[in-house]
């Protein structure tokens, strides 16, 4: 938006008192919100079809969503979830196997979608000849069939019963919505505005003395970053951002900082994992000895996909490798790849597209999972 506005008047009144007028400049941050982020994070009803799962999560419009039915309707189920959340409907995030059981039933009411991530959802009850309609806000939980679908943080291995009850008290959404953040072209901007919190006021120049101090080499994986010093950031070992001590610093490429533990809120855009991916190639520190290493180097959108594989004794993957044609031009790029089998798990549908039509069999993060034992066949 460019704005134009007449300073003549002011102009002529600085000088009718004897001043003289200055040029300036207006510096500004702000992004604006597109409306659709604004009332996501309000939460709206919508169309089940119209949620997608292309890459086995929800989404809408691009952002990634989760969704919970509103109406709390039958029996004194609203009291109850305003009591306690675990009474209350679950929300999902997956394409899960209740949702496909509600779907193969027809039964696909309307659903809210939402990126808010406090875990506090507005519940209502419907209205009926002697009662109006109720509203109140409830701690739902998240639902276990989604978690597995995604085998998030390796929900798969944990039993069920008492442990996995407790996964799902302590889930937390923002680190969810973090993991998963490369596999959305749009980032949800009311985390995006939380991110200044808390930083000293020359954090800029800290920061930037200590990336010089270090050549601007990631200190945990090695890459050199002197050609794209954007994808370098400062790390505080102790988690305290105020403590800006020598010790306490240390500049990380944004893929190694953000699998930092307690390290929300740090989306990366796929487009710079792969940026970041491309760098350790070229600089031959794209090695894997162990399962480690392979989930150092990939996207953690991918961690249930490789826990699988890890838990299953299958083969190591190449992390980020490039699909080329037959005239040896890129035309894809797989997240996991087995170049030998021309077997990938690609993060976005066009990757996946792109290199099924020069003879790969391509899986998606969901499909990998769901169809596991196609994939580990296809493997050994
Ligand atoms: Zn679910
Ligand atoms: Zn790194
Ligand atoms: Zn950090």
């Amino acid at each position: 938006m460019k704005l134009n506005i007449n300073f003549s008047v002011l102009e002529a009144a600085v000088s009718k008192m004897g001043g003289t007028s200055g040029q300036f400049t207006i510096k500004q941050d702000y992004k604006p919100r597109a409306p659709i982020d604004i009332q996501l994070g309000a939460g709206f009803e919508v169309d089940f079809n119209d949620i997608k799962f292309e890459t086995g999560l929800a989404s809408y419009e691009g952002r990634q969503v989760l969704l919970y039915i509103k109406d709390h309707s039958y029996g004194n189920k609203l009291e109850q979830a305003i009591e306690d959340g675990k009474s209350g409907n679950r929300y999902h995030v997956a394409d899960c196997s209740k949702l496909e059981e509600m779907r193969k039933k027809g039964r696909l009411e309307r659903y809210v979608v939402t990126n808010k991530l406090d875990g506090i959802f507005k519940i209502s009850r419907g209205s009926t000849e002697n009662r109006e309609t109720q509203e109140g806000e409830s701690k739902l939980q998240i639902c276990q069939f989604c978690l597995d679908a995604i085998n998030y943080q390796g929900f798969k291995n944990i039993p069920r019963g008492p442990k996995r009850q407790s996964f799902v008290a302590t889930f937390n959404l923002s680190d969810f919505f973090d993991t998963y953040s490369s596999f959305f072209k749009f980032m949800p901007s009311g985390i995006a505005d939380n991110q200044k919190e808390s930083y000293s006021d020359d954090w800029k120049q800290v920061s930037n003395s200590v990336k010089e101090k270090y050549q601007f080499i990631c200190q945990q994986c090695g890459v050199d970053l002197n050609s794209n010093k954007r994808l370098l950031q400062t790390h505080h070992k102790n988690g305290v951002k105020t403590d800006n001590t020598d010790v306490n610093l240390t500049p990380l490429c944004a893929d190694c900082h953000r699998k930092q533990p307690f390290h929300t809120h740090l989306f990366v855009a796929h487009k710079d994992t792969k940026s970041i991916n491309h760098l350790r190639q070229e600089q031959g520190l794209n090695t894997k000895e162990n399962w480690r290493d392979i989930y150092l180097l990939a996207d953690p959108g991918m961690f249930g996909v490789i826990n699988m594989l890890e838990s299953h004794h299958l083969p190591m993957p190449d992390v980020g490798l490039e699909v080329t044609n037959e005239q040896h031009e890129v035309v894809s790029e797989l997240e996991l790849a087995w170049p030998l089998k021309k077997v990938g798990v690609a993060v976005d549908k066009d990757s996946a597209v792109a290199a099924s039509k020069v003879g790969w069999k391509v899986f998606s993060m969901r499909h990998a999972l769901s169809q596991f034992d196609i994939l580990s066949r296809k493997l050994r």
